[in-house]
């Protein structure tokens, strides 16, 4: 049994949907002050009744530094400290790179990469205040494993996102802020349910478990990451994905 996060202050970034309300509710079930972050205020309330427990919403937008700090602000204020900061808003749009545009590159970093790191800076202070900091990075198997035709801009901000976890790791160990990434497969939001049941299905064929996961899949190890018992991990990933990066060929897969 893992020790209790009850009351613990912990900051979600693009918890409004999707992976980051999934982790909002495991860490509010476990009875912590859960503060989520986006950029609609109507979703951001949907998101915190439907969550429920002692969970609160501030807009920030990840991209702007000043918004981090203001999340910071109101997370101090509301809970007095930060002990854990899940920072997990992210953008996918597509665009294959003959076609990509210097914005559409600016908009996937600024948000994946640049909205990582200021959210960590903004919260460094409190999670040092905290003695046990921790910081969780949802990733994805994306970039730093696997490749989409369209997401090669998407890809990079993944990977970049790992290569700024392990040297943050060890700037942040001096401090007791462990800080580690959770790589999520296909999982399912309601950002999925558009484009169709064929989709879906062929998404869920391509996983050997032969199902996409669910966002409380990626709370759980964003939890377990939060604990007490896992302190003594730090600049590591966690990849949660039903096996779907094993097979070494479309026959692998076949033949389970
Ligand atoms: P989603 O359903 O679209 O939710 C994204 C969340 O981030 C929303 O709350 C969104 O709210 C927020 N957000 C987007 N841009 C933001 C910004 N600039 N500032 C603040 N909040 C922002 O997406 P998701 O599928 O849950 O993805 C969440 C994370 O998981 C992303 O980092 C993504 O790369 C990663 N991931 C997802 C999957 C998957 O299968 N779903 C797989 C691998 C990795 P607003 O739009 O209202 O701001």
């Amino acid at each position: 049994m893992f020790t209790s996060l009850a009351g613990r202050s912990v900051v979600v970034t693009g918890g409004s949907k999707g992976i980051g309300r999934g982790i909002a509710t495991v860490f509010a079930r476990a009875g912590a002050r859960v503060l989520v972050t986006g950029r609609d205020e109507e979703s951001l309330a949907d998101a915190c009744a439907k969550i429920g427990g002692e969970t609160s919403y501030v807009i920030a937008d990840v991209s702007r530094r000043e918004d981090c700090d203001r999340m910071a602000t109101t997370a101090l204020e509301r809970h007095g400290g930060i002990d854990v900061l899940c920072a997990n808003a992210g953008i996918f749009p597509a665009a294959r790179i003959d076609a990509m545009t210097a914005d559409d590159l600016t908009a996937v970093m600024a948000t994946n990469l640049n909205g990582t790191v200021f959210a960590v800076q903004a919260c460094l202070d409190a999670l040092t205040a905290s003695g046990r900091g921790r910081v969780v990075v949802t990733s994805s198997i994306t970039g730093p494993h696997t490749g989409y035709p369209g997401w090669s801009h998407y890809g990079a901000s993944k990977a970049a996102q790992l290569g700024f976890v392990r040297t943050a790791a060890l700037e942040l160990a001096p401090r007791a802020i462990t800080i580690n990434a959770v790589l999520p497969g296909n999982i399912a939001t309601e950002g999925l349910d558009g484009l169709g049941e064929d989709y879906l299905t062929a998404m869920a064929a391509s996983v050997p478990q032969k199902r996409l996961g669910g966002v409380a899949d990626i709370g759980n190890a964003a939890l377990f990451f939060a604990t007490e018992e896992a302190s003594y991990i730090t600049g590591q990933t966690l990849i949660v994905d039903g096996g779907q990066i094993l097979p070494e060929s479309l026959q692998a897969l076949e033949e389970i």
